[in-house]
């Protein structure tokens, strides 16, 4: 290595080494940084196109059209690129998953997504900016994704590694059952080595841990009668107030410990109180004690431990009932963890490498607290893993305004590329 970067500085010195030789990189990789910027162009047109293609997850139409750009361009490469369905009754696109023919190496499986939250902002460019629905999460990252690609297969490396993409239809509204919808990915997964998601990336960091989500509804129930005669032995305390001390016995004894968050979304409580998914209704006069009250929240946590910690600590606060009241807490299905692990550090490792020596800086662990659930977290107890390798500089994901940074796809195609090649040695 020394004698390498003694090398290089003495190339520097004779002013070799702009544009063809940067510090570090193979002949090979300087081949693959090279056609990355090469197919920059073409890339964001593709870009562009599958933005105007609207594919919220609903859209299953709209999700095909896009993924069907991808199989087109994943075959161009040489891969073996297919769909895989899901049955008609779950509403979902189903998943495009493409795999170079080669045996070299360790097994990648890139993990990218085609749908989006929201619909109807068409791509607009100003400057270096990309603006529209899906562009950062993450239309953005499948193309930096796809570029990887492209330059491996013009460096002539892409046939002998063993590369397997997947790109989910439904990774902003997961079907159901997860059995079915994720089974494929699970699948995939045991026959890999290595996991790398290209969800948006945020200035100098990858992703080695992002916390699960799952929500929760709690039902309290208690006496009515004469709002005076509450704390009474006969009425107790009511639903609202049993309700209010679980709450804040979630706050007391829950709130602080690092990477877990309960957070109460929407509560309705009195005489009659009634919730479907996000909306309810209550009524209530103030001289009845309120018989019922129903809160809706999640939790959001960094491993299957914590989760099941913070569960049953929380059954047990639901089950210290006050007096003449009742409670229940019902979780729903949660959207798994990914656990930082120290081979998903070492890979960190590899790209912040493959990072510095492109000249591109180094590449350190985004805090873990800072992003939400994603499809790595289905997997990433399977292998090591990275995520947040997609574009950056973006902003408003899952709002209107959403846009990224196109001059983010280069450097991190590149730094993707480099990473994935180096695996395959
Ligand atoms: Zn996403």
């Amino acid at each position: 290595m020394l004698l390498r970067n003694a090398f290089l500085l003495m190339l520097a010195a004779l002013g070799f080494c702009a544009g063809f030789a940067r510090a570090g990189l193979s002949p090979e990789e300087t081949a693959i940084a090279e056609a990355v910027d090469r197919r920059v162009p073409a890339a964001t047109a593709l870009f562009e196109r599958a933005v105007n293609i609207q594919s919220p997850t609903e859209n299953v139409a709209g999700v095909r059209a896009v993924g069907e750009l991808f199989v087109a361009e994943f075959r161009r490469l040489g891969m073996d690129a297919r769909w895989i369905d899901m049955p008609a009754a779950m509403k979902r696109a189903g998943h495009v998953v493409a795999s170079t023919p080669g045996g070299k190496g360790k097994r990648v499986l890139m993990l990218g997504h085609m749908d989006t939250v929201l619909s109807g902002e068409p791509f607009r460019r100003e400057g270096s900016i990309a603006h529209g629905t899906g562009t950062d999460d993450m239309k953005g990252g499948n193309i930096v994704m796809l570029l990887a690609l492209q330059a491996l297969a013009d460096a002539g490396v892409l046939k002998d590694a063993r590369v397997t993409v997947m790109l989910t239809g439904d990774e902003e509204d997961v079907g159901v059952p997860l059995e079915q919808s994720r089974g494929p990915m699970l699948e995939l997964a045991r026959n890999s080595d290595v996991l790398l998601g290209f969800e948006a990336a945020y200035e100098g960091t990858a992703t080695i841990g992002r916390r699960g989500a799952g929500s929760w509804t709690l039902e309290t129930t208690g006496e009515t009668g004469h709002s005076s005669q509450i704390f009474s032995p006969v009425m107790g305390n009511g639903a609202i107030f049993e309700a209010a001390r679980i709450l804040d016995a979630f706050q007391s004894e829950l709130a602080g410990e690092r990477y877990l968050t309960i957070n109460p979304s929407v509560i309705v409580g009195g005489t009659t109180a009634q919730m479907n998914d996000i909306a309810g209704s209550a009524a209530g006069k103030t001289n009845v004690i309120a018989p019922a009250a129903i809160v809706r929240g999640d939790i959001r946590f960094i491993s299957i431990e914590q989760e099941r910690s913070t569960r049953e600590r929380m059954q047990a606060i639901v089950a210290r009932h006050a007096p003449r009241t009742g409670a229940t807490l019902v979780f729903h299905e949660s959207y798994p963890a990914m656990t930082p692990t120290p081979g998903n550090e070492a890979l960190l490792a590899d790209l912040d490498a493959a990072s510095r020596d492109l000249g591109l800086g180094g590449v350190a662990a985004l805090d873990a607290a800072k992003r939400g659930a994603g499809d790595i977290g289905f997997v990433s107890h399977l292998a090591p893993g990275l995520d947040g390798l997609g574009s950056g500089g973006g902003k408003n994901a899952h709002a209107p305004g959403e846009y990224t940074e196109i001059s983010s796809l280069a450097p991190m195609a590149k730094r993707a590329a480099v990473l994935i090649h180096r695996l395959g040695r």
